[in-house]
């Protein structure tokens, strides 16, 4: 297969070089992956274990939106780390070798790395196929490493390899310069002016503040509602925090494919804390990223000096406290609940985003299933290419017969993947919903 078939499109060599990844050539790819692969199997004994483990009963298959939504076989989470088991059970299985190939043994070669590309590139690293496997098997560790595997093996889609190039230069994921991101913040400022009549700061590096916010670039760049909801909360909580110049960034796609760049991004951020002297940080509207900051940050970085809290968790004090208000009322339409797979399986995120809404909206209804049985919205690990935009649409298919079947006429997604995802692909089947944030929802009901 050449370079240029691959879906999504595969890195160039100027973005492996900005992430210090090699080209390889490709006759010589096989070997160099069986290297990398004995080297992974050595450090990442889960992997190991789940190539170990697996009974092939199938009752992960049918729970996997990817196959679901494809009817590709190859996409049954069974299958999909099959293309890696049969590699392991050939090179490193023990055993006699006629037993090894009648397990499904067989030696790596150039299309079995054409399959890795293809088939760890339609996992969205949703983890709902561990939670029915009764061995805890869970692919999304399994496609996180066979994707560093790939990067390393100077394999990495180009689509994320330029998002972690744009974070390392600027601090976000669009790569805009800091006299941009301080025009922009600026311009918001002056719409919050415009549309509220007060004088709502939006701080910029203040030293000593309570909170350090950290939104993610898409919210505020582009759902700017959302982001200037925030704004409105701590200014009516009376709460005193900032943004950092030095990182305005909580979607850390080095998470999905490459764990150098995922580190520094966690690095960065709790440099910035530190830095301002902040009491605690405090993440925006972003799945992966809060996974990331929930389960690596204290491990990577800490010990920290400060707590990491998602946005929901905070706002809900100030509620509870009684320093904000929301009128119901503004919010009247019929909303209904996307559960952001890493908020509900990987980041202790399901009850809090719940209290709000019913705080903030009139009519809300359930969507089935939902909370950890929630299915993905076809865009988590960063599937978002353009290029991929057949494939996506495919992924989403059992998420919009899921909204569909809710009636509602807003879908709260709050996270800025699903947030990117999901407008384009409900379109397409013909779900006639609109897309918002909670943040979105709760600047809408805020009583200023
Ligand atoms: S449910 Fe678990 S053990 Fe069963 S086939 Fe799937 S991955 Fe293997
Ligand atoms: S993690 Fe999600 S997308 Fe990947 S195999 Fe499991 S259920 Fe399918």
């Amino acid at each position: 297969m050449s370079e240029q078939v691959r879906i999504p499109y595969v890195a160039r060599e100027k973005e492996l070089k900005d992430l210090y990844l090699p080209m390889v050539a490709p006759e010589d790819r096989p070997q160099t992956a069986l290297e990398l692969l004995g080297e992974m199997l050595k450090y990442k004994r889960s992997l190991k274990l789940y190539l170990d483990v697996c009974t092939h009963c199938g009752a992960c298959a049918e729970q996997c939106h990817s196959y679901l939504g494809t009817k590709d076989p190859y996409n049954m989470p069974v299958a999909r780390v099959d293309l890696v088991r049969r590699v392991y059970k050939q090179v490193f299985a023990s055993g006699p070798s006629f037993l090894r190939t009648w397990d499904g043994a067989k030696a790596i070669d150039q299309e079995t790395i054409d399959l890795w590309y293809k088939y760890f590139h339609q996992c969205n690293q949703c983890r709902r196929c561990a939670i029915f496997c009764p061995k805890g098997i869970d692919t999304a560790e399994v496609t996180i490493a066979m994707r560093e595997l790939l990067a390393h093996l100077g394999m990495p889609s180009r689509f994320h390899a330029g998002i972690a190039k744009n974070m390392a230069k600027t601090g976000n994921n669009m790569g805009n310069p800091l006299p941009a991101v301080l025009d922009g913040i600026e311009f918001l400022e002056e719409e919050l002016k415009e549309e509220t009549g007060l004088d709502i700061p939006i701080p910029v590096d203040k030293e000593g503040a309570e909170v350090l916010f950290n939104p993610s670039s898409s919210d505020l760049y582009v759902n700017t509602d959302g982001f200037m909801a925030v704004a409105k909360i701590f200014y009516k909580a009376g709460v005193s925090w900032t943004l950092s110049s030095k990182i305005t960034e909580t979607a850390n796609f080095g998470l999905f494919f490459h764990e150098p760049s995922m580190r520094e991004h966690s690095r960065l951020l709790v440099q910035a804390g530190k830095e301002l002297g902040v009491k605690r940080l405090v993440a925006g509207e972003c799945g992966h990223g809060w996974r990331t900051w929930r389960m690596f940050t204290e491990t990577i970085n800490g010990p920290l000096p400060f707590p990491v809290v998602h946005l929901f968790e905070e706002v809900l004090g100030y509620l509870r406290d009684g320093r904000i208000k929301f009128d119901k009322s503004m919010n009247p339409e019929v909303v209904t609940y996307h559960d952001p797979c890493n908020y509900a399986r990987a980041g202790d995120l399901i009850n809090q985003p719940r209290e709000l809404l019913s705080a903030c909206v009139q009519n809300f209804v359930e969507m089935t299933p939902t909370k950890e049985l929630s299915f993905c919205c076809g865009g988590g690990s960063g599937i978002l290419m353009d290029e991929a935009m057949k494939i996506r649409e495919a992924l989403a298919q059992p998420k919009a017969e899921c909204v569909r079947s809710t009636g509602a006429e807003i879908l709260c997604a709050p996270c800025a993947i699903c947030k990117a995802q999901l407008p384009d692909v409900l379109e397409h089947h013909k779900v006639d919903v609109t897309v918002k944030g909670l943040s979105d929802l709760m600047g809408r009901a805020l009583i200023l």
